[in-house]
């Protein structure tokens, strides 16, 4: 069964509900749904994005208090009252005034990295709160009666069987957008965050951009389930929007699957239906009243995060007997735009007296160097001698603390590893920075994230509605080629985490030269690769560099450093102690001291 067919009996399913199943069940079902929508933003912002967050209850009070506001209050002034008399006003309302919070916010508290970023989440979570509870137009703690029915061309939606289909509609089509969002060029990008963030902004994706699209984005779509939880409801006060529910909405996320767009639904389910039970059974069982269906809930959640880490989605997922349909590759997509090549001769890279002090260590002490258009430069030395550290300082991940780096004219010391991509410059790392899960072709997919870009917003858009399926396959023929490029044909759709660590680095050259480089920074290439695979590396940076691209490279490997390398620096102790062809570098005692240790 393909998972086109299996969504499609799932629609029927969904679709023939109300009339199968009594009434009890179906508003358990709205409930399910309303939850869901909120957990599906999560699963995007923590299990995708990385991003805790304890505080979503907020924004679906957010939406929920807009519209019952504007629907209810007889005082307001003509334009708000105008607003308040249509349900579909107050959402568009409701999703402006949240996506103007969700940007503060974002704005505010996304640079905080580590804990601090969910504990902001819950600080705001809480205020929000009180908020809603001590604001006396909004009706205090005891809250706001009378809201009106959603009303669809006149028709006032009351039964909860009609309700049920709003809200599966809407989340029908939130996970459906979510997931193309998810397949795209910004989808990449986002499923890069997660532990991939300084790889990412080296292959020119802009992360805190990223970021705060998908929090705003997880904002809206509990927005959308407050809005249609107070017209299900029409009576609202604030417990709902409460940090407790802050937390439950994440529990439903993790618990599901929070890697996967249907965890979420999963996770909704499993948390609203054994609550259900626990509530109705615990009493009956302890033969007293009390909240001990918290308590047992608790020990079921932490049972259920040590045995099942991904959530219960990719538990059910094996069960199901999916054959998922590799993408496919349209050779004959335009190409993507190239840059313009640099002419021969050209001075690409200039460094000098670069320097880089950690603490009291200095990495890198005045360091120079130069690279040409067409040039193949080595960059040797003993292990800890700075060779990295120099690879970061000119590709922007690091700062440097003194030094002038010039790339293409350009100054470019201190300037972000994402504009410096931009300019032309692109890399591998030393230990291999990959999305495990990925594809291979995915993980190459992202080194050519900057061009012909349209940019975040309609990137977006595109991505979810599906209508940058040219783009995408062209996006795809291009890493494809990439991949045949350095040998990895034949794993095109292999997870890039089960590659042997020799073709993961290939995989890294491939997904540098996405980005059509005019420059290419290579970390060790050839490490953990066998003989016939390094003379076939060697080949194509010979043919890359006929094609006029420079590549500077960091080697332990001399018999391969030397057949292929114009000049060589080498470094000690973060200085430069030789540079010259390969031949003479060799022979040079500073070198053999450095190297050998004996003077
Ligand atoms: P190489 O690549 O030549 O083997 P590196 O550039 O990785 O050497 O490291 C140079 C020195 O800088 C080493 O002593 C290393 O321990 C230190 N170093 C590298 N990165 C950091 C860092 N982020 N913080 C502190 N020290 C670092
Ligand atoms: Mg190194």
């Amino acid at each position: 069964m393909s998972p086109r067919h299996l969504f499609v009996a799932f629609v029927v399913l969904v679709a023939a509900a109300p009339a199968l199943l009594p009434e009890f069940t179906i508003t358990l079902l709205g409930y399910i749904g309303l939850y869901a929508l909120v957990a599906l933003g999560l699963v995007l912002l923590t299990g995708i994005g990385g991003l805790t967050s304890f505080g979503q209850a907020a924004f679906v009070g957010l939406g929920a208090y807009t519209t019952a506001v504007l629907t209810t209050a007889t005082t307001l002034p003509p334009w708000l009252a105008w607003i308040g008399s249509s349900t579909w006003f107050t959402l568009v309302a409701g999703l402006l005034l949240t996506l103007a919070f969700a940007l503060a916010i974002g704005a505010l508290t996304l640079r905080l990295s580590g804990h601090y970023l969910p504990l902001s989440t819950i600080a705001w979570g809480i205020s929000l709160y009180f908020v809603f509870g001590n604001l006396e137009p909004l009706g205090g703690f005891t809250g706001i009666s009378g809201v009106p029915p959603i009303s669809i061309f006149g028709h006032e939606i009351t039964s909860s069987r009609e309700m049920f289909y709003l809200i599966w509609l809407f989340l029908l089509a939130a996970i459906v957008t979510t997931r193309n969002l998810l397949d795209s060029r910004e989808g990449r990008a986002i499923r890069a965050l997660r532990g991939g963030r300084v790889m990412a902004e080296a292959m020119g994706v802009n992360t805190a951009r990223s970021r705060l699209a998908i929090f705003v984005l997880a904002a809206l779509q509990a927005c959308v389930s407050g809005w249609l939880y107070a017209h299900m409801q029409r009576f609202l006060n604030p417990t709902p929007f409460s940090i407790n529910m802050g937390i439950e909405y994440l529990f439903m996320a993790v618990v599901g699957g929070a890697g996967e767009v249907w965890g979420a639904l999963l996770g909704a389910a499993v948390i609203t239906v054994s609550k259900q039970w626990l509530q109705d059974t615990l009493p009956q069982l302890i033969g007293q009243a009390g909240n001990f269906e918290a308590v047992v809930f608790g020990i079921a959640m932490v049972i259920v995060l040590q045995r099942a880490r991904d959530g219960l989605w990719p538990l059910l997922a094996r069960w199901v007997p999916l054959k998922a349909g590799a993408r496919t590759i349209d050779a004959g997509a335009a190409p993507l735009r190239r840059r313009a090549r640099p002419v021969a001769g050209e001075r690409l890279l200039e460094v000098e007296g670069a320097t880089m002090r950690f603490g009291g260590l200095v990495a890198v002490d005045g360091m120079a160097l130069e690279v040409g258009a067409g040039e193949i430069v080595a960059l040797i030395g003993p292990n800890g001698a700075g060779k990295s550290t120099t690879f970061n300082v000119v590709s922007g991940v690091l700062e440097p603390s003194a030094g002038s780096i010039r790339f293409r004219g350009t100054p470019i010391a201190g300037r972000s590893s994402r504009e410096i991509a931009a300019l032309g410059m692109s890399r591998t790392f030393q230990h291999v920075k990959l999305l495990p899960r990925m594809s291979v072709l995915d993980n190459v997919a992202i080194g050519a994230h900057a061009r012909d870009n349209p940019g975040l917003l309609r990137g977006m858009l595109a991505g979810a509605w599906r209508l940058e399926r040219r783009d995408e396959a062209r996006l795809l023929a291009e890493a494809a080629r990439q991949i045949e490029r350095v040998g990895l044909g034949g794993h095109l759709h292999d997870a890039a985490g089960a590659l042997p660590l020799g073709k993961q680095r290939l995989l890294e050259v491939a997904r540098a030269l996405a980005a059509d480089p005019c420059l290419l920074l290579l970390d060790e290439p050839a490490a953990g690769l066998r003989l016939l695979e390094k003379r076939a590396l060697a080949d194509l940076l010979r043919k890359l560099e006929a094609e006029g691209i420079a590549i500077l490279l960091v080697e332990h490997d001399m018999d391969f450093v030397m057949g292929l390398v114009d000049r060589v620096y080498v470094m000690d102790f973060g200085q430069k102690i030789c540079e010259g062809a390969p031949e003479a570098v060799q022979r040079d005692a500073r070198v053999l001291e450095a190297y050998l240790g004996v003077p």
